[in-house]
């Protein structure tokens, strides 16, 4: 099927362009003026808004509108009204206001809070956020025009993921505009922060989905014994894509481009039957939205084919999990990408103090950024050998390292590393010059040429949350600089000596070792590194004094808002962490353990009856297994046994903190404590008898 992408890109999305068609030229100067520099447009111009995003939406077939939010589930949420108004003169009306357009009242009470708003204050206010622009979504449940939204309570605390973000893009917007002020750039209006997520995932055939309770419940494995063939031969990675799988990428494409997303890269991932899609970059709020409609229309279209995508941060056990490297850089208005280091990084001084005030940043809030990638699924991830370890640390490559180790130990003049040539030694390839950094997958923050990629969030998880931690912390850090040298009678000496300053005391921060090496662990605590190994040890970061003041001060956070959202992150860790359990007792009592004692029974009567019949015939074979089945599923009952009165005792604890840290520290080693003897019987008991589809099944059988 040929596709035209120029044709479809974009055709469900309201955009600038086709504003500039079908809005009057005042009031669409009005809206770009709002949407570039803020304020608010007219109640008459938000209704002439209103009304030819309506009719727009109703040519595409949209009979409903909704409000589109992300409030702190970390998903999306909607309500769909359709355009109907009463009829009058028998006539039926399809009518969308910019009252409508433009704010929404709904109950918030479902929505988690952390307390910031109790059921008796159940007011929610939906915000259009004329950044974001409109778009409709063709689903089954009809096409609706989704208005995208900030999600905020009765008093005006964010309730969503989003409203932080577009303050903190305001924050370092203007922290870094005093910046290029001082490097005489009065051409800039606004400093933006880029973000292009690559987006991993699992596609699952749905027949054998819909037979697994830990997939349906959890949205990953909770038993299950190693296949045979796992990733070790590297075959999957880049390897060439099965039908049913290029047919589904095929599809989200075409879908993902209707909606503006600019998906550009796909491939195969390491683990079987794990895929990658990268979109290109765009600014922060918009790759936030983008980041979020990919997960939505990767579920949705995969439904149609037959598989189920699981975006779950480890699925399974033993191969590789999966992540959203963030990529992410700064760039004004005008084009200019602050994190560009040019040709020559040794005499840039403006990109030189850029980079030290990052290094300041992530030394400083380096607790802060892990918390910012924490969450549920991430916990079987970070710290395992595959993804980067759960202590921050930034990779540079050789040729900046270089220039920083020059910087700090005040060398005279400061000489680049050549890049170098790669001679591959076969005379037809021409000699190519190679990048100044090799990669190093290890990292969790690595610079890779003009951006930062941070590796540590997890697939299914908003991307919203690491983009206003690394939008505050750089924020904070320009601000620093900038109190600094504004003041300074010579700016350039003063800049080379802040530069100097920055990097010397935040070097310890640089890594560009095997982050996956226990002798890093004992390194960085050395160099006094944090190392939050957990979620549940991570969350305490977002309310420490130095957070507090972080967010306060540049106007992203409240100290109740940040509180609310500790809060939230102990809740949802108890709840997935119970739901998990509860799924393992279910899958033990109902699945498991009735299996294997149906094929113990079925094997203790063979072994009666063959020795009935033949009295000399050696049944040591069959009396083994079953000796090795019934010591495993004694295991396996003890372990239930112990899982179910713990979990009652753990929910009776008092404080959300606490209760999160006894789920971690005594729940989830029960968990594991009963997983492994199942795992074991799976390798023992008869393939034809087990009662859910296995590893191989699931991964090699897409
Ligand atoms: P890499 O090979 O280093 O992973 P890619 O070119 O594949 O880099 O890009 C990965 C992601 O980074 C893509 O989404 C891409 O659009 C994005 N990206 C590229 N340049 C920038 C930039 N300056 N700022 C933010 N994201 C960027
Ligand atoms: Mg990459």
């Amino acid at each position: 099927m040929s596709v035209n992408i120029t044709e479809i890109f974009g055709s469900n999305v309201f955009s600038t362009d086709v504003m500039r068609e079908r809005l009057p030229k005042g009031v669409f100067r009005e809206v770009m003026d709002v949407m570039e520099n803020g304020g608010n447009i007219s109640i008459e111009t938000a209704d002439i808004v209103a009304n030819a995003m309506k009719d727009w939406a109703v040519e595409k077939g949209a009979t409903h509108y909704t409000h589109w939010f992300q409030p702190l589930t970390g998903i999306t949420a909607e309500k769909h009204d359709s355009f109907l108004t009463r009829p009058e003169n028998s006539r039926t009306l399809l009518q969308l206001t910019g009252k409508q357009l433009i704010m929404g009242e709904s109950d918030a009470s479902s929505f988690p809070s952390g307390g910031l708003r109790s059921t008796h204050y159940a007011r929610g206010y939906t915000a259009w956020d004329m950044t974001s622009p409109a778009f409709v979504k063709e689903m089954t449940a009809g096409t609706i025009l989704c208005i995208p939204t900030i999600f905020v309570s009765y008093h005006g605390e964010a309730l969503d993921k989003k409203t932080p973000l577009l303050r903190s893009m305001q924050a370092i917007s203007t922290q870094a505009l005093r910046i290029l002020r001082l490097f005489g750039n009065t051409a800039a209006k606004k400093v933006i922060p880029q973000v292009g997520s690559e987006q991993e995932y699992f596609l699952v055939d749905r027949e054998k989905y819909l037979k697994r309770r830990d997939l349906i419940y959890t949205g990953r494995t909770l038993f299950g014994a190693p296949s045979p063939k796992g990733q070790e031969l590297e075959d999957q990675y880049f390897g060439v894509i099965r039908d049913r799988v290029g047919s589904f990428m095929a599809d989200l494409n075409q879908e993902l481009w209707k909606l503006g997303i600019p998906a550009t890269t796909q491939h195969n991932e390491v683990a079987p039957a794990q895929h990658e899609m990268a979109p290109i970059f765009t600014m922060c709020n918009l790759a936030v939205d983008q980041n979020q409609l990919t997960m939505e229309t990767m579920k949705r279209v995969a439904t149609r084919h037959g598989l189920v995508c699981l975006l779950h941060e480890k699925p399974y056990a033993g191969v590789n999990g999966s992540g959203k490297h963030n990529n992410w850089s700064i760039g004004t208005d005008t084009g200019e990408n602050l994190l560009d280091p040019g040709d020559t990084p040794n005499e840039n001084l403006q990109f030189l103090l850029v980079l030290s005030c990052i290094m300041k940043a992530v030394d400083v809030h380096a607790d802060l950024l892990r918390q910012s990638a924490s969450c549920v699924g991430n916990e079987h991830r970070l710290g395992g050998q595959e993804a980067p370890p759960a202590i921050i640390s930034i990779c540079l490559g050789d040729q900046l390292e270089s220039v920083v180790d020059q910087i700090v130990s005040n060398a005279d003049s400061i000489q680049l590393l050549a890049s170098g040539k790669l001679d591959s030694g076969v005379s037809t390839v021409p000699v190519l010059s190679r990048d100044a950094t090799d990669r190093n997958r290890t990292t969790p923050f690595a610079f890779t040429g003009n951006k930062f990629e941070f590796r540590m969030v997890g697939s299914s998880d908003s991307i919203a949350d690491a983009n206003v931690t690394l939008n505050a912390i750089v924020a904070e850090a320009l601000c620093d600089a900038a109190d600094v040298l504004e003041q300074a009678p010579d700016f350039s000496s003063a800049c080379s000596q802040l530069i100097h300053e920055n990097m010397a005391r935040h070097q310890r921060i640089i890594f560009n070792g095997d982050g996956y090496s226990d002798a890093w662990v004992a390194e960085a605590a050395r160099r006094g590194l944090p190392n939050l190994a957990s979620l549940v040890d991570a969350v305490p970061a977002l309310t420490t004094e130095k957070a507090v003041r972080l967010f306060t001060k540049f106007g992203i956070y409240t100290q109740s808002e940040l509180e609310a959202r500790a809060e939230i992150m102990y809740e949802t860790y108890i709840k997935v962490t119970k739901i998990e359990a509860n799924t393992m007792i279910h899958m033990a009592s109902k699945h498991y353990i009735p299996t294997v004692i149906s094929y113990t029974t079925r094997l203790a009567q063979s072994i009666t009856s063959v020795s009935a019949a033949c009295p000399e015939a050696d049944l040591s074979v069959q009396r083994k297994l079953l000796t090795q089945i019934s010591d495993y599923l004694s295991q396996a009952s003890c372990a239930l046994e112990q899982l179910k009165p713990l979990m009652e005792r753990v929910d009776s604890i008092p404080g959300v903190k606490e209760m999160a840290l006894a789920y971690r520290t005594a729940v989830v080693p029960a968990m594991d404590a009963l997983r492994y003897p199942i795992d074991a019987l799976e390798l023992l008991v008869d393939k034809s008898a087990w009662p859910v589809p296995t590893y191989g099944d699931l991964m090699f059988e897409v």
